[in-house]
């Protein structure tokens, strides 16, 4: 599951007021901090005080109207410099999802949806539990001409890279946390793929959400391209057919030094347009989620293969299953002949007749 989080707006909770998150943030950075009503007294060990330019002791306002007053509004100094500091490096934190699991009825109709690409599938028996899921949010920046930046989410699942819906992703965004969503002090177990996972599926939602604003870049690069050029050939035209009479040497002379401080600014251009990319995990949020589970058995001409499809709490749909290829997350697999990998559209375009299964052939 990815998403733009940009794109979600705050239908549940509301930001924190920049004064509990300046006070929050001096205390976890070893400060003393004390709120009382719009503003706070902190007392800094000198290293902190020195590193955010305030003096030891302060008194911290979000409308600084005393003397010696710090400002931690919208826009302060202070505010800027704890989130810089909060930012440099990732989070991680764990909860757990206090929602029942879903019906049977519910796992069950889902479970009917499900299809084996190039086979058969029987339900069988159905049951309830939990399954830890990690959403890593990443945050990207596109510098070219100008600076972008965003974030995106990828939610798996710990023990097997399976994908939930958007639905669950949405409850695990802490930004704006779900009413649902509760603090857990259990220490959640991961598969030692499920960095790989992330890893795997960031790296494709990053792809696809810079691509536009590389296409925007690319678009002024042309755009600026067409802009010199047409400049300079109204001035060059203009000098080669001069009002009164000139030099012809003069005349080409004049074009000649055009031409050239044309060609100066259009070689230019490509260093001022070239994009940079970069990624980070933003943050990590490990979460137990209540499931109803369903048995499956699939069937590929003689063989078959007994797999557990998953529908957490919160989903409409079942998770998306892990690619035995590549990794990538897939909601409709086919499976190889030999072994029943199950293998993801890409890896498996075509489902009719005998599939040249990657996940085989790694093991040859
Ligand atoms: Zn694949
Ligand atoms: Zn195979």
């Amino acid at each position: 599951m990815t998403a733009a989080l940009g794109m979600l707006s705050p239908t549940e909770g509301a930001l924190p007021s920049p004064l509990d998150f300046v006070v929050e943030a001096l205390a976890e950075a070893g400060a003393l901090a004390e709120r009382e009503d719009a503003r706070a007294v902190a007392l800094l060990p000198a290293r902190l005080a020195a590193e955010l330019e305030v003096r030891e002791e302060c008194a911290l306002a979000l409308y600084p109207d005393r003397d010696g007053d710090v400002a931690c509004g919208l826009g302060s100094t202070l505010l800027e410099r704890l989130i810089a500091r909060a930012r440099g490096r990732p989070v991680s934190t764990s909860v757990r999802l206090a929602a029942d699991p879903p019906r049977p009825a519910h796992v069950r109709a889902a479970a009917d949806r499900f299809a084996l690409r190039n086979g058969l599938c029987e339900a069988g028996q159905v049951s309830t539990g939990a399954a830890v899921y990690v959403a890593a949010i990443v945050a990207y920046g596109v510098e070219a001409d100008d600076r972008r930046e965003g974030l995106v989410r990828v939610v798996v699942n710990a023990h097997d890279g399976g994908e939930p819906d958007a639905a669950v992703g949405a409850h695990l965004d802490l930004a704006w946390p779900s009413a649902l969503v509760q603090p857990s002090a259990a220490s959640l177990s991961t598969d030692d793929r499920a960095a790989d996972w992330i890893a795997l599926r960031a790296e494709r939602a990053v792809r696809a959400a810079v691509q536009p604003l590389l296409g925007e870049v690319e678009l002024r690069h042309a755009r600026d391209h067409d802009r010199i050029v047409s400049y300079f050939a109204d001035l060059i035209a203009e000098a080669r057919a001069p009002r009164r009479r000139a030099d012809p040497k003069a005349v080409e002379a004049k074009v000649a030094h055009l031409i050239a401080e044309r060609n100066a600014k259009l070689e230019a251009l490509p260093a001022r347009f070239a994009a940079k990319v970069t990624c980070s995990v933003a943050a990590l949020v490990s979460a137990e989620v209540p499931v109803a589970l369903v048995n499956m058995r699939l069937r590929r001409r003689k063989e078959s293969r007994d797999i557990v499809l998953r529908l957490p709490a919160g989903a409409s749909s079942l998770d998306r299953l892990t690619c035995e290829a590549c990794g990538a997350a897939t909601a409709r697999p086919a499976a190889c002949d030999d072994r029943m990998h199950l293998l993801c559209e890409a890896c498996a375009p075509n489902a009719q007749g005998r599939i040249a299964c990657p996940a085989c052939a790694k093991r040859r």
